[in-house]
């Protein structure tokens, strides 16, 4: 049962009010993207729906563009509730929505995850919250303590829930689901369609339309490679591969967290900024890594599939598959993490004699014969070693402390003298902020924010990964 695609992709053929016309036009986007296209007319009608779309495809702005339209401000109610697999992924899904809701009047929208107090979470909810984003079990915590109400509620959405799914999840999205009215309207999102999705849809959604947007990327923008090797030789070729490449931002999947955790050690060992990305990792951690690689200071994350799925993550020059994956589909995923937008991307894959069974699936569903090319060819491009253009500096304070991105560009172009352009992408967390800074200036900057101030107060400063400094 899939829904013909809308004909229209521009976004002024949805029922959206003007203010929300002109705030898409303000945030660039300028045509729906097509799962966008294929899911809102749907959505913005009330009905339930099944949406299925690669990472990266814009599935946060097709169900919070619904839920906005359903929403009434002057209600001060939950009236939609978001769930997501992790944190982070609940961080970026309020951000987005946020961002969207810009052009209504004071729309609340409360992230409630663990790991952080409840007292916070609590109050905030207090305070009035229209929209509610989390994962299952904190907002589980929260209804049966009676802080959560959800009997205002007209929109649930499950985000990104083949991920829930796989981290076991289910029992607790039905315990969510069963405290939502029945007459609701139930949006579920997901890059691939596990077995468990037809059971979702089947006790908790109703007559649901079911939109797919096939998994196929403009092979002009990826530029696929693959080279052949014995196990014993995996791990190197990496560098190989890097050396010869030269990206300035890879990520690197593996089939499983030791093999992760191994490579990382042998591209240490050869000097490249690496940084591991799997599912023990303290939030902590993963924040960390995540902001150290999105902010251009890592050059090499190497993660899992169930660890980097649903993550927004721009600018990645090459996609390498460490391991083949056995399934053809994680493959397409995988490689559609470069080449997005109008830049080009690598996809460089390394496979042994035992996986050729494998690629035969990928070639079978990309319908493109592989290229194959010898590892000989890859000689270093370069004497100097590949080092990522930013280092991150970590500031302890964040939003907690009432610290804006604004305060600290202001601290490091103000008295600290240095240029707009030296200063990169600046996160605010809660407890802690990071400034990407050019690597030529980190240590100079890291000395005058220690003896400087940041909006008035000393801080204390230093910087993340020091070791990979030269
Ligand atoms: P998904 O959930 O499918 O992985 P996201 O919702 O995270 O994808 O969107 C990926 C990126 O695309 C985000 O940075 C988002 O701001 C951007 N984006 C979404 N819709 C559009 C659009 N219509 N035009 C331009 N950019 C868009
Ligand atoms: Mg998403």
């Amino acid at each position: 049962m899939t829904a013909p695609a809308s004909t229209s992709q521009d976004f002024a053929s949805l029922s959206l009010t003007p203010a929300a016309l002109a705030n898409l036009k303000l945030l660039g986007y300028e045509q729906m993207t097509p799962i966008q296209a294929a899911s809102l007319p749907i959505a913005l009608l009330g009905k339930d729906l099944i949406a299925q779309a690669k990472t990266g495809s814009g599935k946060t702005a097709a169900f919070a563009l619904a839920l906005l339209s359903n929403l009434n401000a002057r209600r001060f109610a939950v009236q939609s509730l978001v769930l997501c697999p992790t944190r982070e992924l609940a961080d970026q899904v309020t951000q987005e929505i946020r961002r969207l809701a810009r052009a209504e009047e004071n729309i609340k929208v409360v992230t409630l995850c663990g790991g952080v107090a409840m007292r916070g979470q609590i109050a905030s909810l207090e305070h009035g919250a229209h929209i509610v984003v989390g994962t299952p079990g904190r907002i589980m915590d929260h209804l049966q303590r009676g802080y959560l109400k959800l009997d205002a509620l007209n929109t649930l959405v499950l985000d990104e829930a083949d991920r829930m799914l796989d981290m076991g999840f289910f029992d607790d999205i039905a315990v969510v689901a069963r405290q939502c009215p029945t007459e609701r309207q139930t949006l579920l999102f997901s890059a691939t369609y596990p077995e468990g999705i037809a059971k979702i849809s089947q006790q908790f959604m109703r007559q649901p339309q079911t939109v797919t947007v096939a998994a196929q990327h403009d092979s002009n923008k990826i530029r696929q490679r693959w080279y052949q090797v014995r196990e014993s030789e995996r791990l190197h070729a990496v560098s190989a591969v890097l050396n010869h490449y030269r990206p300035a931002s890879t990520l690197a999947f593996c089939n499983t967290k030791v093999q992760c955790r191994e490579l990382v050690q042998v591209l240490k060992a050869q000097g490249f900024s690496a940084l591991a990305l799997y599912g023990e990792l303290e939030q902590r951690e993963r924040d960390q890594v995540l902001v150290q690689f999105s902010n251009r200071s890592c050059s090499v994350l190497v993660a899992t599939d169930v660890a980097a799925r649903g993550l927004d993550i721009s600018q990645l020059e090459m996609v390498i598959n460490v391991d083949v994956t056995p399934d053809a589909e994680v493959h397409i995923h995988r490689i559609g993490r470069t080449g997005r937008a109008d830049e080009e991307g690598w996809a460089i894959s390394l496979a042994s004699m035992n996986e050729m069974g494998s690629v035969g699936k990928i070639e079978q569903l990309q319908k493109i014969e592989s290229e194959w090319h010898k590892l000989e060819e890859l000689t270093p491009a370069s004497k100097e070693p590949l080092v990522p253009p930013m280092v991150t500096l970590q500031i302890v304070g964040g939003r907690k402390e009432k610290i804006r991105a604004g305060d600290v560009l202001g601290a490091l172009t103000g008295d600290a003298g240095f240029t707009r352009e030296q200063v990169g992408k600046i996160n605010v967390n809660e407890f802690s902020t990071y400034v990407a800074l050019d690597r030529s200036i980190a240590n100079e900057a890291l000395q005058k924010l220690t003896v400087g101030k940041v909006k008035g107060k000393s801080v204390r400063v230093r910087l993340l990964d020091d070791e990979s400094l030269a």
